[in-house]
């Protein structure tokens, strides 16, 4: 196992930033055993086929494909998530969104919240596991993605989360109109043809995860000039965004009546959160 290991390792130089964590977590993915006890046992040899499972994820691995989509999964906010190549991967720095999310959750008792293109159900996840007696809504206009949300709920066993297909808000129903006390969304966000979009994970995720038309902005366009319609008074946005979008963010929150309107950065001091609150109720 140990001469396995170095060959992946190998195998991986250059073309990965953790060429020896990558080996490993790829071996005990195939091995379906624990790190300690592939170092802990360097003589022990494997099966035939759990050495032919692991050559064949190197080999993907060589060519770029991400370590979450090899291992079906990525943890996010300490919740093991399934991940399939029809989501985007979860990413650190949403985590910040949850963190704010949760702040402005604490202002109602029993909040209504939404969650707008879920991807995987990360964000909504979150949120239901440290708010168990919340309402969460969650979206997505891709019936694969949210068929892995789902999966994600039942594995997680979180029972308060519910789904809905459609783009944005033509996923909900009349009834939630003026009922949401909190939206939250990590949109794609991404202008097509940016570099950015040829780096690492990135060329293997869903195109409509990331792109948001020509200068990465309609998603946010559309949400933020919906949302007012959807939101109870003091109702509350929230938007994960790209380091340099936030002055557009905050702009097109004002248009559309938001109030309180603040931006977050992440553990990089990157802007990537602004907030923003509808006003109180009249009279
Ligand atoms: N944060 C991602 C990236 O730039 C993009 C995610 C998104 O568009 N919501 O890699």
């Amino acid at each position: 196992m140990g001469a396995l290991l170095e060959e992946g390792r190998q195998r991986l130089l250059g073309k990965t930033d953790q060429p020896s964590q990558e080996a490993q977590i790829l071996l005990s993915h195939s091995s379906g055993l624990t790190h300690a006890q592939i170092i802990a046992n360097p003589d022990h040899s494997l099966s035939e086929k759990s050495t032919a499972d692991f050559t064949g994820l190197i080999d993907r691995r060589v060519n770029g494909e991400p370590i979450a989509y090899l291992c079906g999964a990525r943890e996010f906010w300490s919740l093991k998530l399934t991940v399939s190549k029809d989501v985007l991967i979860p990413r650190p720095e949403t985590e910040l969104l949850v963190e704010r999310t949760l702040i402005r959750m604490a202002l109602w008792e029993s909040p209504v919240v939404a969650d707008l293109g879920t991807g995987s159900g990360a964000v909504a996840l979150a949120l239901a596991k440290e708010s168990p007696p919340t309402r969460i809504i969650a979206t997505d206009r891709s019936d694969d993605a949210l068929g892995i949300a789902r999966q994600n709920s039942q594995q997680l066993g979180i029972n308060n989360v519910e789904f809905y297909c459609g783009r944005w808000f033509d996923a909900l129903g009349p009834k939630l109109k003026s009922r949401i006390n909190i939206i939250a969304s990590n949109p794609p966000y991404v202008m097509e043809g940016d570099p950015h979009l040829l780096q690492g994970d990135l060329p293997w995720e869903p195109r409509q995860a990331l792109i948001s038309g020509r200068d990465g902005l309609a998603a946010f366009g559309t949400i933020i000039s919906e949302a007012p319609r959807w939101l109870t008074p003091s109702g509350w946005l929230l938007l994960e965004h790209g380091p340099a979008q936030q002055d557009h963010v905050r702009v097109l929150m004002e248009e559309a009546g938001f109030l309180e309107i603040t931006g977050h950065s992440d553990l990089a001091g990157l802007p990537r959160v602004t907030e923003g609150q509808l006003p109180p109720p009249c009279g």
